[in-house]
């Protein structure tokens, strides 16, 4: 399936250009890192994975059992809950060089039975009902126009009594008029489509079926320290942004990753569910 306009072909252009030189200095994981406080000295490499982990808590994953990456990025979180659970999984992403790289790496680690990626957008699942047995989207619901369509289409393919786990950034109300602005330029920067509460999350999860419903918002663990570890990562491989997206594109992104780690208009939440 080719991208549709509009709502993917951001999301692609940013995961197929600039998410290729930061994940070179971030690491693989395009994902957010969890701090337990200031005097946490975890590097970016371990708050990223306790935060997959925290998902993978979440889904509790049981041997044999196949599970759905939405939003699988290049497949590290994906191989590191291989590595820990003898499950299989599939990813699904919008951008095809992340389809190839993931794919390529499940191969190299000699993993390519038990993890499959494929192209398919989250809002039209090619999956028939009840094909998994749990689910986790990791920052790829908040890049989403329709995340309700998202959630009936994981829904419908997880099996009743299905897990599902989310992380993401949200929206933390009220948001002053005047830090509408910066909230709405890192938006565009990242392409967000959606920023939503905790509250709504919690309505989708409960109007589309599912049960056991918990979502709270972790952002103070997450926001501040990521976004000043990001900056720090993006300005070191400036000269490539440069080449990718032109000086004043990557200048922006240095900005905003600094300006992001100030935004308490935006939060980040950890919900989990389960298919009723
Ligand atoms: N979960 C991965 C990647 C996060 S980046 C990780 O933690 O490393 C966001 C991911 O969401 C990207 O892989 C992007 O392609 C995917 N994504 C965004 N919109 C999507 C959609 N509509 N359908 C499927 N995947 C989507």
């Amino acid at each position: 399936m080719m991208p549709s306009q509009g709502l993917t072909s951001d999301v692609a252009a940013l995961y197929d250009g600039v998410a290729q030189v930061v994940a070179a200095t971030w690491g693989p994981d395009l994902h957010f890192g969890y701090w337990d406080d200031d005097n946490d000295a975890s590097t970016v490499e371990e708050a990223t994975n306790r935060l997959t982990d925290m998902v993978m808590e979440g889904v509790a994953p049981r041997p044999g059992q196949h599970i759905l990456d939405i939003g699988c990025g290049i497949g590290n979180p994906a191989m590191r809950l291989l590595n820990a659970h003898k499950v299989s999984v599939h990813g699904i992403t919008v951008s095809q060089v992340q389809v190839a790289e993931a794919t390529a790496r499940a191969g190299r680690e000699g993993m390519s039975d038990r993890a499959t990626f494929q192209y398919a957008d989250a809002a039209d699942m090619p999956f028939v009902d009840a094909s998994f047995d749990a689910a986790w989207a990791i920052e790829s619901m908040a890049h989403m126009d329709d995340c309700e369509r998202m959630l009936s289409e994981t829904a419908r393919v997880l099996r009743p009594g299905g897990r599902l786990a989310i992380v993401d950034v949200i929206r933390r109300d009220p948001v002053a008029p005047e830090r509408q602005g910066d909230v709405d330029a890192i938006c565009r920067l990242f392409a967000l489509h959606t920023l939503e509460t905790v509250d709504r999350y919690e309505q989708w999860l409960k109007a589309q079926g599912f049960v056991d419903v918990r979502v709270r918002d972790i952002g103070d663990h997450v926001m501040p320290r990521t976004g000043m570890a990001m900056a720090r990562a993006v300005e070191a491989k400036r000269d490539e942004l440069v080449d990718l997206v032109g000086a004043e594109q990557a200048d922006a992104l240095i900005a905003f990753m600094r300006t992001a780690s100030r935004t308490h208009e935006i939060g980040y939440i950890y919900a989990t569910a389960i298919r009723g």
